[in-house]
Parts: C-alpha cells; sequence; structure tokens
C-alpha cells in the first residue's frame, strides 16, 4: 500500500500531530490513469474516507465502478478523458464506516455515531442535511493529505464507507457515498466545471426572475437573441413545447439531441424558464449532456485536451489574452474568501508545463494581475455553493438544497516566471461575480471594466506587503 509520498506525509503529520493523533493508518496514492503532465490536465483525485485495512479492495473496486469503468467510460467523460487525470489516494481509517447524524424534523441531531475515520465525515442521510457532512476537522485534513500527495489537484471527490444514497457537491469537490452511480457524478461535475444549471423543475412555481447566468437556462423566447439560437432549427418552433408538450414537439423529435426551447427548469420552475432539450443530464443525469451543455462543458475541457498547446496562454477566440512567456512551471495559489477579504493561504511552486483556460464563465471568476499586466485568469462557476444532490424519491426527485458557507477558498495558477522577483506592491487579486458574457473577446482591462462582461466586484486584494504572505509565497517571489 505505502508509496514513497506516504512516509513522507506521516512524518509531516507527525511534526504537526503526536503520533496518536495521525488520523489515518497508512496512506497511499495510485494514479489510475495520466493523460499528461498535472499541470496541463484537470487533475481529479478521490480519496475516501472510512474504509479500514479490510476495505481497501472495495475502496477500489468503488473507484473503478465509480470512474475508471464508470464516468471515464461513458460518453463525454470518455471522449474527454485526454484532458483529465485520474489519481486514487487511499487513505486508511482505523475504522471500517463513517460516523452518521440523524436529525430530527426541528432540526436537531438526535443521535449521533463517531468513528475513527481518516478524515472524520459524516453520513446523515438527509435531504433536508445536504446528506452527507464534513466533521470538525474534516476540510482541514483533506487539505493536508491532498496538499502533500495530489497538489496539482483540481476536482476531488470524497467517497464515504456507507451504503446510503445521497451526496452534496461545490467548490469543485464532491462528497458520495457508495449508493450513488456515476451518472450523478456526471451531472454535479455539470455544476462544477462549467456552471451548468439544473435542466429540471420539481415545483409548480413560476419564475420571475432576470435572465438565469445558467448557459443553458433562459427566459428569452425571441429566436434572434436566444443564447443557445445557434443551435435550433428555422422550422422549430420557439417556444417548442412545455412538460406535457403543448404545443406538441416536431415530429420525429430526438429528446436528448433536439434543441428548442422547453419550459420548466433551474429545479423549482414549472414556468417561466426555459431549457433546450427534453431530457439531458442536468435535468436526470442518465442521458448525455444536450448539445447545449456539451458546448459549455468541451469550451471548459479543450484547452487540456491531447493536441492544445501547453503554454501559459490559452486558445481561440473565447478567452483572454494573458501574458506571453508563461514558461514551464506555476504557482499553485490558495486564496481565501472570508468575511468580504481576500487572503492567500498557502503557495506552492510545481513543475512542467500548464494551461491556463482564460475561460470567462458565468459564476465567479478571478483574475491576478502585476501592474497592467493579466498573469492569471480562472472561472470558478460554482465557487461558494454547497449543493445536496436531488432525490429520487416516489414523487420524483426534490431539487437540489443549496447552502452558501460564508468563506471558501479558490485555487489561483500564475507561471513561476511570473511571481519570481515581482514587485507585490503591484500585484492584485481580484474576485468578482459574472452574470453575463456577451460572448465577445475579454480584453486586456481588467474584468471589472470589460465591456464584454456584466460583473459585480466582490473582493479585491491589493497594495500587499511582503508580511501579508504566506512564507512559502514569499521564497518564490524573493528567492535567496
Ligand atoms: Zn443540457
Amino acid at each position: 500500500m505505502r508509496s514513497d509520498g506516504t512516509s513522507s506525509l506521516r512524518s509531516w503529520l507527525r511534526s504537526d500531530l503526536s503520533a496518536s493523533e495521525v488520523p489515518w493508518l497508512a496512506a497511499s496514492v495510485t494514479t489510475l490513469f495520466r493523460s499528461g503532465p498535472p499541470g496541463s490536465k484537470i487533475t481529479l483525485a478521490v480519496v475516501g474516507d472510512g474504509f479500514g485495512p479490510q476495505d481497501q479492495d472495495a475502496y477500489n473496486t468503488a473507484v473503478d465502478n465509480l470512474l475508471t469503468n464508470g464516468l471515464f467510460a461513458q460518453d463525454f467523460f470518455a471522449d474527454n478523458k485526454s484532458a483529465f487525470n485520474l489519481v486514487r489516494v487511499n487513505l486508511v481509517s482505523l475504522e471500517s464506516g463513517v460516523g452518521t447524524k440523524t436529525y430530527d424534523a426541528n432540526g436537531a441531531v438526535v443521535r449521533q455515531v463517531d468513528r475513527d475515520t481518516a478524515l472524520g465525515a459524516y453520513y446523515n442521510g438527509d435531504w433536508a442535511h445536504l446528506w452527507v457532512e464534513d466533521g470538525p476537522s474534516t476540510a482541514d485534513r483533506l487539505t493536508s493529505a491532498l496538499s502533500e500527495l495530489v497538489p496539482e489537484r483540481q476536482l476531488v471527490l470524497v467517497v464515504l464507507n456507507s451504503p446510503g444514497f445521497g451526496g452534496r457537491g461545490g467548490n469543485w469537490r464532491a462528497t458520495v457515498p457508495l449508493g450513488i452511480g456515476w451518472s450523478t457524478i456526471a451531472h454535479e461535475f455539470g455544476h462544477a466545471m462549467g456552471g451548468l444549471g439544473d435542466e429540471y423543475h420539481e415545483r409548480n412555481e413560476t419564475y420571475g426572475g432576470t435572465e438565469p447566468t445558467a448557459p443553458n437556462l433562459t427566459t428569452n423566447t425571441d429566436r434572434a437573441t436566444l443564447k443557445w439560437g445557434w443551435i435550433v432549427g428555422a422550422e422549430t418552433p420557439l417556444p417548442t413545447g412545455g412538460d406535457d408538450c403543448t404545443p406538441p414537439k416536431p415530429s420525429g423529435w430526438n429528446d436528448n439531441q433536439d434543441v428548442g426551447l422547453f419550459e420548466g427548469g433551474g429545479s423549482s420552475y414549472r414556468l417561466g424558464v426555459y431549457r433546450p432539450v427534453v431530457n439531458c443530464r442536468m435535468r436526470s443525469n442518465d442521458p448525455r449532456f444536450c448539445p447545449v451543455c456539451a458546448g459549455v462543458m468541451e469550451a471548459v475541457t479543450a484547452p487540456h485536451r491531447d493536441g492544445a498547446p501547453l503554454s501559459g496562454v490559452g486558445p481561440g477566440d473565447s478567452t483572454a489574452p494573458l501574458a506571453e512567456g508563461a514558461g514551464t512551471g506555476y504557482v499553485r495559489l490558495v486564496v481565501r474568501l472570508e468575511q468580504g477579504a481576500l487572503r492567500v493561504l498557502e503557495a506552492r511552486e510545481l513543475d512542467g508545463p500548464f494551461v491556463q483556460t482564460g475561460l470567462v464563465t458565468q459564476g465567479f471568476a478571478h483574475e491576478v494581475r502585476i501592474g497592467d499586466r493579466r498573469v492569471a485568469l480562472g472561472s470558478l462557476p460554482d465557487a461558494g455553493v454547497s449543493r445536496g444532490f436531488s432525490e429520487i424519491g416516489t414523487d420524483g426527485p426534490r431539487e437540489h438544497l443549496v447552502y452558501r458557507p460564508d468563506a471558501f477558498d479558490f485555487v489561483v495558477r500564475v507561471a513561476s516566471t511570473e511571481l519570481r522577483g515581482a514587485d507585490l506592491s503591484e500585484l492584485t487579486v481580484d474576485l468578482v461575480s459574472v452574470e453575463a458574457n456577451r460572448g465577445d473577446v475579454i480584453g486586456e482591462l481588467p474584468l471589472r471594466d470589460d465591456p464584454a462582461l456584466d460583473v459585480t466586484p466582490i473582493a479585491s486584494l491589493a497594495d500587499l506587503s511582503v508580511a501579508d504572505l504566506p512564507t512559502s509565497l514569499r521564497r518564490i517571489v524573493e528567492p535567496e
């Protein structure tokens, strides 16, 4: 089980914790597939919790079923596998199974069973409590383990040793028990990577808001300005039909691949908001992504697929210009938004080419500038969200329950050469919320000033002094 990474992790933990507090018996890393240099691919790290020494084979089998032979063997993620690296982390828990919590109707915990597991997560099996939850040290233990074992990770999947249904996702991490299948993960990664909205509705409500930011939901029925108008046939009636198919959809219609305007979506609304197809993965998990959703997901993965350029510069017209000469090697910064302020939590320099997509979707986006130059740009479609999975019940699914934590971390990647010797007083990190991207080329202006975007500023970090930075970043900027 043990690999080279294991001993360094254990000794590092022991320096912080007494030996009796090391939260797992052993740790190892296995690369399940590697499509290319880590910085140029989207690395998905999968980690188990509550798998004891006797459960490791079961954990490995679950990972194979969910990912190797599940997600990455099916349609979109199989077709785009070359954009990903998949890394399995085996953390061997002291006890088998995860802790459980049971809530009453008022939200009080009426029963709690604790287990001494690697991450200390809980399964509550309750839609109203997002099914699964972190224990007090789960997030820190996960970060500690992954910073050491898979520092290049982007997507994280935590698998709990519990047979139940459910799960939650947000901010490029999902946590699931064993009772869900690969297609649920595919739906969740649609939210995480593409900022896609739900195409189902579980309530009879009428949407009264402004144009949704999700690329696959709209209130607009005008063919000329419809955001997926490019893919709608000239003969297709708009709207194309509601759930009861009135007006009836055209004959010979493919419910998953033929695009029109179908009423109902956004998880709650039967009326007033439209989706592109009758049935998409963002509606019921199992079907493929519809052409609109697939287009968004392909744009996100394209810079990472085989054949994409390896540099710090993103391709194509939907991306923003970044500084040339990014070279090889990059600095991975973890930045925290808390109480309206940004703080750099940690910095780590990683080797090899990396890809900075420069893609701006709706939702949070960040940029890093040194003076007038943009040196990093990224989208964070579901940062700041914790989303309980929808429930497949006897009355049909219930919607996602969304909870927005007051603080969240996000990852920023900057070419090492940009930071080395940089004048820190010139460095700014900006976090914005992108309400609309009119599809024009993003210019050199700061995102908040770019005419192609509707942006709400969230927080900025500027006027930095060396003392504000973690030692690890100081060493990169000012090497001896
Ligand atoms: Zn769709």
